[in-house]
């Protein structure tokens, strides 16, 4: 067993405030502009919180959702819940950032907000950029949470991103770029990178070249097109050391083997569930090709070595705190951040498709 496992919930939380044309949540899984959740969805979600925190090892979470968690004020509870317990390295939370000037207070009164993490999604049809980064700011500023300024490139909003990018490293913030997906791709079957990702539909090499250029990390995006392609022979670290839970609590080595329905490991809502990690650091991928979520495919031994504590993140890889990070108290005071990291989109799913 792992010192600390990772794990990515997916929630069926689904309120959100935002119309975003690209969102992945439809279908079966569809946000929603108008409801939260049935009761049912919500107490499946309490148990599944319950249960996470009631594991005998030190757990980092990404608790996503449908929606937007800080339009659900009892996602939030929960989530704070988790936060305050002793085996909780952190809580990442994916969010579109709107909500966080009135909602952090409530993580902060209701739990530990020291230990939650934002993954914060620009949206620009919905929210302007300034408003944007003032929010993500003020969470790292005022709170010391860990925040992620995160972007979706698509083939029509190269000068959004420079504009994101620019106001984020003005802010002191971390950035991402990650290339945004067709929610409409097919799923589970073979599907070409280049139809998931409308970027590099045209000429790969250029939408590549432009992507790398405009932020994407290199490697991991090397990693990416790697693991969608071709798993053969590649060893893995998920289902040792991280697995996936879905909306209705079944736990997978990852998303992509959910996606199959490979080899469930079975599902916590179950009477007596006995959950079995691998006890062995690497196995062979059985998934053959489509691993193309970032929180799964950053576990791929071919990533190379991962040393030292990893970040509060799912997404994030680098070790380095922003510079603004560095100098940034909560409250103004002087003193230590919350999350000083010595040292990983919202990815699709099955149930976020
Ligand atoms: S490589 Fe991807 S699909 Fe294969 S086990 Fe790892 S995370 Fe799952």
């Amino acid at each position: 067993m792992s010192d600390s496992v990772r794990i990515w919930y997916v929630s069926g939380q689904r309120l959100c405030n935002f119309r975003c044309t690209y969102c992945v949540s439809i279908n079966d899984y569809a946000k929603s502009n108008a409801a939260d959740w049935p009761p049912e969805d919500q107490a499946r979600f309490e148990k599944i919180v319950d249960w996470i925190a009631d594991r005998p090892f030190r757990v980092g979470v990404r608790l996503a959702t449908l929606g937007e968690p800080f339009a659900s004020r009892p996602f939030l509870s929960k989530a704070a819940q988790l936060s305050t317990r002793p085996n909780t390295d952190f809580v990442e939370l994916v969010t579109n950032g709107s909500l966080l000037k009135r909602r952090l207070e409530q993580l902060d009164r209701e739990g530990d907000i020291s230990r939650i993490s934002l993954w914060v999604t620009y949206h620009p049809t919905e929210i302007p950029l300034q408003r944007f980064i003032a929010n993500a700011r003020f969470a790292q500023e005022r709170y010391g949470c860990f925040v992620v300024v995160n972007g979706l490139l698509f083939p029509d909003n190269e000068q959004q991103i420079v504009d994101l990018k620019q106001a984020a490293e003005d802010a002191g913030l971390r950035f991402n770029l990650d290339l945004g997906y067709d929610p409409l791709t097919p799923h589970g079957v073979h599907t070409e990178l280049q139809a998931m990702v409308p970027i590099l539909r045209e000429r790969e090499e250029d939408g590549v070249a432009r992507a790398v250029r405009l932020g994407v990390h290199p490697e991991l995006l090397d990693l990416n097109m790697a693991a969608m392609r071709d798993l053969r022979g590649q060893l893995c670290s998920a289902g040792h050391n991280y697995f996936y839970i879905g909306i209705r609590g079944d736990v997978y080595r990852c998303s992509r083997y959910q996606a199959l329905d490979k080899d469930r490991i079975g599902n916590v809502l179950d009477d007596g569930f006995d959950l079995q990690l691998s006890r062995e650091p690497w196995t062979a991928c059985g998934a053959g090709f489509g691993c193309g979520n970032k929180e799964d495919y950053l576990h791929l031994r071919r990533r190379g070595p991962v040393d030292g504590p990893l970040p509060p993140s799912l997404g994030w890889v680098d070790r380095d705190p922003p510079a603004a990070a560095a100098r940034t108290r909560r409250g103004d005071d002087p003193g230590a951040l919350a999350h000083v990291v010595s040292a990983e989109p919202s990815g699709r799913t099955e149930e976020t498709r």
